[in-house]
């Protein structure tokens, strides 16, 4: 689960990160009263809050030289759309002065299957072209969950970040803290870019971004009640709340498959035969023909679908429930495109029977039935 930057600095400042204070405004004039209220007749920054990194660039920070200027930056920002997403909020905080910008972030690596710490002294905007083309000046350090982050090791990568030794203690703690509040909230990653050296020499956490793994919600309620489904893609929310495990994709190829396993190897072939994916989504083992429809009219809603795959392989998953699930599907939601469905497995022959009598053929190999969809999802 996506966290908002002013949640992630809420939790970074509770774990003693040093974090400007900021309020979150839904108007212009909402915005116009933090920045006066915070900056002292100063600068403040007007931040999109929005699930997506990369808003500098698209124009969702802004400075602001006094309150007023802040107001025009926030009816600007605000109705935005960044990556897709339309920008409902902006944080309004006194602006720093920034004169050096580092990266500091936590990660679950999977390669060393440990948590991983990864600095580096070139961060801000450009971070992921640092990583691309001088991934050298990226320092990591796995970390071994028995110990945390030590203060050995914290100060030995701080020191590769900064030459000041009053600054890199200062990092240091940061970096320890950092872990502290990853493993405090079950995140799968929690970043600061920038660190920033502000003109005094002091350093603040000038963004945060928090992922909460979401196997972690159910013991931390409070974590839960932080979603912001208005933030999240429609379609995803409406698959959580159907039992469904749903990623949306770019391709045009709507895969709806029983099994996270053979969901994936289901992408794996649409990639093999030269297509896109549109989707991940697993309907589950279970034999529910309601979760089926849901699945459908998830699928469907999305524009950029041009043929829809199902691939069942019935086990504890039963083909005649899945194939009833398809004709009171598309009885409610008439089809707009080419539908290719492979199923076989737990009562194959009445499956077929069933979507036979309603129209539909269906195949048993899955090899023809993705070249299939990805010919018809291509001549769409
Ligand atoms: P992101 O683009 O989504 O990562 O958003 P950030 O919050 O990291 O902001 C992008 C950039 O805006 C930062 O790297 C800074 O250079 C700049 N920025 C953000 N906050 C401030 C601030 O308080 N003062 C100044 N001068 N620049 C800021
Ligand atoms: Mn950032």
């Amino acid at each position: 689960m996506n966290l908002h930057e002013y949640q992630a600095r809420d939790i970074l400042r509770r774990h003693g990160i040093p974090v400007p204070p900021g309020e979150v405004a839904t108007s212009a004039d909402q915005a116009r009263a933090i920045a006066a209220r915070l900056s002292g007749g100063g600068a403040v920054v007007v931040k999109a809050q929005v699930h997506a990194g990369g808003r500098g660039k698209a124009g969702g920070v802004k400075l602001a030289r006094d309150a007023a200027e802040a107001a025009a930056h926030a009816a600007k920002i605000l109705g935005m759309t960044i990556k897709g997403l339309v920008v409902q909020r902006v944080l309004v905080a006194p602006a720093a002065e920034i004169a050096a910008e580092s990266y500091v972030g936590m990660v679950v690596d999977r390669a060393s299957q440990r948590p991983t710490l990864m600095v580096s002294a070139a961060g801000g905007v450009d971070i992921e072209e640092v990583a691309a083309q001088t991934p050298e000046q990226i320092h990591r350090l796995a970390v071994d969950p028995r110990y945390g982050v030590l203060p050995h090791q914290a100060l030995g990568l701080a020191r590769k970040l900064y030459q000041d030794m009053t600054r890199a203690r200062a990092a240091a703690e940061i970096m320890q803290r950092l872990y502290g509040a990853f493993y405090a909230v079950g995140a799968s990653l929690a970043e600061i870019n920038p660190l920033a050296t502000t003109r005094d020499g002091a350093l603040a956490a000038l963004d945060a971004k928090i992922v909460i793994d979401d196997n972690e919600l159910d013991r931390h309620p409070e974590l839960a009640a932080l979603r912001d489904t208005s933030a999240e893609a429609p379609s995803e929310v409406a698959a959580r709340e159907a039992g469904l495990t749903f990623i949306k994709l770019d391709g045009s190829v709507g895969c709806c498959v029983n099994g996270a396993g053979l969901a994936m190897a289901t992408m794996d072939l649409v990639k093999y035969y030269g297509g896109e994916p549109a989707n991940f989504l697993d309907i589950g083992g279970s034999s529910d023909p309601q979760k089926v429809v849901s699945a459908l009219r998830i699928i469907t809603a999305d524009p950029s679908v041009r043929a829809i795959l199902f691939n069942i392989f019935g086990g504890i998953t039963r083909g005649d429930d899945v194939a009833n699930g398809i004709v009171q599907a598309t009885g409610q939601l008439p089809l707009k495109v080419p539908l290719v469905i492979r199923l076989t497995g737990t009562n194959e022959e009445l499956a077929i029977e069933i979507l036979t009598k309603a129209g539909f053929s269906a195949l048993t190999d899955m090899d023809e039935a993705v070249k299939q969809a990805v010919a018809k999802a291509r001549a769409a």
